[in-house]
């Protein structure tokens, strides 16, 4: 009989006792047997959710351009490491470099490195890059890639990063007023949240947010120790060659409190026990957080600007305007794609867009 991961979670539990958020989240996205990612294509209309890139060609052929620019301000170098954190089913990427190539120095320049986890959604990039016409490869990790100037990508990325989840027990107390929200088994053996009476261990309080300060008791915080991590990494790259790396996913620009551990099925919220392996698990992105791991790093963080400004200032409109003048019919099309990249009720506002550069470099495209 096969087991389910709900099942294989439960054992983990009853073995070693509650386990983290960010255990539960990795196991259930990442189980290489029964996790989300390796298992299945989960994007598009078909599948769980969409992204912006799945959304409108437009997405990517806009960062194409902002691509060629940051090339530009890289100083035109020879060789450009594109590098692209979960590329998803490649479309962006794929779309970017239509856009990109019409420059004949970045074509000439550019060498690719995606950084995916599942060799499921890795198939389907292969398939979707094959015919890209630049050197593509496939890489674990960052510190894979070979040294010299690089840009670095990733869309709807680090809300898929595991988050783990702190309480505050007594706002006065600094790093030692925290404990942690754990996942464990309630008395019908039923996965669900559980509160640690134990103070959180010292790994997890000892980089928390600013904001965090202005916790009141009860208050929920979530912290993201991967994207931390990513961010090391990154810093240590462009202290050896210059580059930018752009973020763009949904999420506050400040620190604010509270659970925002969410999934997804067939485009509809459900309860983040209810299918362990077979849901789309995401934490909304701290964007607050990342800009001061980014200064720690001795990195420069742009404003988290949001995606609707930012688009605009990469031209998004104006290239609507150019597809539908090339084919009229579409244009009722074009117009929703732009709608839901866009509007305010739609990803205009709640995604934004951040850049963490090597310093010296000019202020990027589109951002402040
Ligand atoms: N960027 C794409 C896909 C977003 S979905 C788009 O915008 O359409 C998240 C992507 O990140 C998937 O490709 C998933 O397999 C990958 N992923 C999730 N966790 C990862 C990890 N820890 N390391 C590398 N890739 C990961």
């Amino acid at each position: 009989m096969t087991r389910s991961l709900a099942d294989k979670l439960k054992d983990r539990i009853r073995e070693a006792g509650p386990i983290s958020v960010a255990e539960y989240m990795t196991i259930c996205l990442l189980d290489p047997v029964r996790g989300y990612y390796p298992t299945r294509d989960p994007l598009g209309a078909e599948g769980d959710f969409i992204t912006a890139p799945e959304i409108s060609q437009m997405f990517g052929e806009v960062l194409g351009l902002w691509c060629v620019q940051s090339w530009i301000d890289l100083g035109r170098p020879d060789v450009l490491h594109l590098i692209e954190y979960g590329p998803g089913r490649g479309i962006m990427m794929s779309d970017m470099l239509r856009a990109a190539s019409l420059d004949a120095g970045f074509k000439s320049a550019v060498n690719v490195s995606l950084i995916e986890a599942s060799a499921a959604l890795e198939a389907v990039q292969g398939r979707t890059l094959g015919t890209a016409g630049v050197p593509v490869q496939w890489v674990k990790k960052l510190e894979d890639v070979p040294d010299g100037p690089s840009l670095i990508i990733g869309n709807e990325f680090l809300d898929c990063l595991p988050i783990q989840q702190l309480i505050c027990t007594d706002p006065f107390a600094g790093k030692d007023g925290w404990t942690e929200r754990r996942v464990g088994l309630d008395e019908e053996d039923r996965l669900c949240f559980i509160k640690i009476d134990v103070p959180a261990a010292a790994v997890l309080t000892e980089k928390l947010p600013l904001g965090a300060r202005e916790a009141r008791t009860d208050d929920l915080l979530e912290t993201c120790p991967s994207a931390a991590q990513i961010i090391d990494s990154l810093a240590q790259r462009f202290h050896q060659a210059p580059g930018r790396a752009l973020f763009i996913d949904y999420g506050p620009d400040e620190t604010e409190f509270g659970d925002t551990l969410q999934a997804l099925k067939r485009h509809e919220k459900v309860g983040v026990f209810s299918d362990p392996g077979n849901t789309d698990l995401t934490a909304r992105v701290d964007f607050a957080a990342l800009s001061e791991s980014a200064a720690a790093g001795d990195l420069t963080a742009s404003a988290a600007v949001p995606q609707r400004e930012f688009l605009s200032k990469l031209g998004l409109e104006m290239r609507a305007v150019a597809l539908i003048r090339a084919k009229p019919e579409a244009k009722p099309v074009i117009s929703r794609q732009l709608h839901r990249l866009t509007d305010d009720g739609e990803m205009g506002q709640l995604f934004k867009a951040i850049c963490l550069s090597s310093n010296g470099l000019p202020l990027p495209l589109g951002l402040r």
